[in-house]
């Protein structure tokens, strides 16, 4: 398996790996760059196929969590961790407290969080082994523990951007969910308190019923919902929504949702673009999760401080979408230079937010 040669290597400062027969923990942890502050992510365990698929993933995300920290004006570098392993099956006491010792290992190079496949009791169990563990607040709904309030929050101010962009407001704006799980819920209620209409599909009929019965959002047949006739459309399921095969049937004017990766090349942002539709990126809409994280990890969480933060995630959008009509460049690759020109070149004594928000 090679490391520098790999396709997702991207000079990244730090990856460890960890074989620890005594507790069966493998895992990687990868430090993409830490040139704003600690690098900062989520610890996800998967079943991966393969050693090389888990290595991908990690690199892949640690990039990925670079570019979105910065873009969120955090003083945090970008990093990740993996276990390979099945969460419902493979998850003991002694392979957390392993994977906690791992971590302590770095020295602070790399700090934890809940991910896919890790909750809040599993960073409770790594931190008796290490200091280097964020987002184990568990005070409120909105707040700590499960980011899924605060990232949808996010989205919601995004999408309030993009249509303000547009020149129109929330009243009486249509949109569609494709996924009403964690954050679609949240943010379909945000939506609807403030006017619109959402239409949502959902695999899971349990989490579809619980939007409809709960929020009165209408329910739209799985196949319907992205060629849906609407204002936004919101990706918060999986990856991949916008592709060759879904592009051309989209009939809202913005995409705007809390799904990583929603693009499924980086072409799509361009075919988007070229039919004049507003995709806010991915990762700078979906970054209220990080930001509260970073709150909690510098001991400084006051809910309005990290609300007025999010907020932001709006501003930080709106540069982007005037520079993409400046430059008749997609969003997504604006997005990807405008990180670039924080992280690369970080001002002296950056301190959070100040770089996006002069
Ligand atoms: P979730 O699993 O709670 O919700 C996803 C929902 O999408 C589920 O209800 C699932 O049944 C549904 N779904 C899956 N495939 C579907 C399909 N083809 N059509 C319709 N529905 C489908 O996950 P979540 O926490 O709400 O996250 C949603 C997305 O946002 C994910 O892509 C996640 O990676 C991303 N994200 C989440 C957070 C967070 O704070 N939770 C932060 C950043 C990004």
């Amino acid at each position: 398996m090679s490391v520098f040669s790999h396709t997702d290597f991207d000079h990244h400062e730090l990856v460890a790996f960890k074989d620890d027969p005594a507790s069966g923990l493998k895992a990687i942890i990868s430090v993409h760059n830490s040139s704003l502050g600690p690098a900062t992510g989520g610890c996800r365990m998967f079943p991966y196929a393969s050693d090389e698929a888990a290595l991908s993933d990690v690199l892949r995300l640690s990039r990925g969590m670079t570019y979105k920290s910065a873009l969120a004006g955090l003083a945090l570098g970008g990093g990740k961790s993996v276990i390979i392993g099945n969460p419902h099956q493979d998850k003991t006491r002694k392979l957390m407290l392993a994977m906690g010792d791992f971590i302590e290992s770095q020295g602070g190079k790399y700090i934890s969080a809940e991910d896919s496949g890790t909750g809040v009791s599993d960073m409770a169990t790594m931190s008796e082994r290490t200091n280097f563990i964020t987002g184990l607040m568990d005070n409120d709904s909105e707040h700590g523990g499960d980011p899924s309030p605060i990232t949808a929050y996010g989205v919601y101010c995004g999408i309030c951007s993009a249509v303000a962009y547009k020149g129109g407001d929330l009243q009486g704006l249509r949109v569609a969910l494709q996924g009403i799980g964690n954050v679609g819920y949240y943010l379909a209620r945000h939506l609807i308190r403030s006017g619109a209409t959402v239409y949502a599909s959902d695999i899971n009929r349990r989490n579809i019923d619980r939007a409809v019965n709960e929020l009165g959002v209408t329910e739209l047949a799985l196949g319907n919902v992205l060629s849906a006739d609407v204002d936004v459309l919101a990706p918060c399921a999986m990856g991949g929504a916008i592709n060759t095969a879904t592009i051309d049937s989209i009939k809202a004017s913005i995409v705007a949702g809390a799904a990583n990766n929603q693009l499924a090349t980086s072409e799509m942002g361009d075919a988007l673009l070229a039919r004049g539709i507003l995709y806010a990126p991915d990762y700078v809409i979906n970054a209220g999760g990080i930001i509260d994280v970073y709150y909690q990890s510098v001991g400084n969480h006051d809910v309005d401080v990290v609300n007025e933060h999010v907020n932001r995630i709006g501003d930080t959008l709106s540069k982007i979408f005037k520079r993409s009509k400046a430059d008749s460049t997609s969003t997504s690759i604006i997005a990807d230079v405008m990180a670039e020109e924080i992280f690369k070149q970080p001002a002296p004594n950056f301190k959070n937010s100040e770089t996006v928000a002069a």
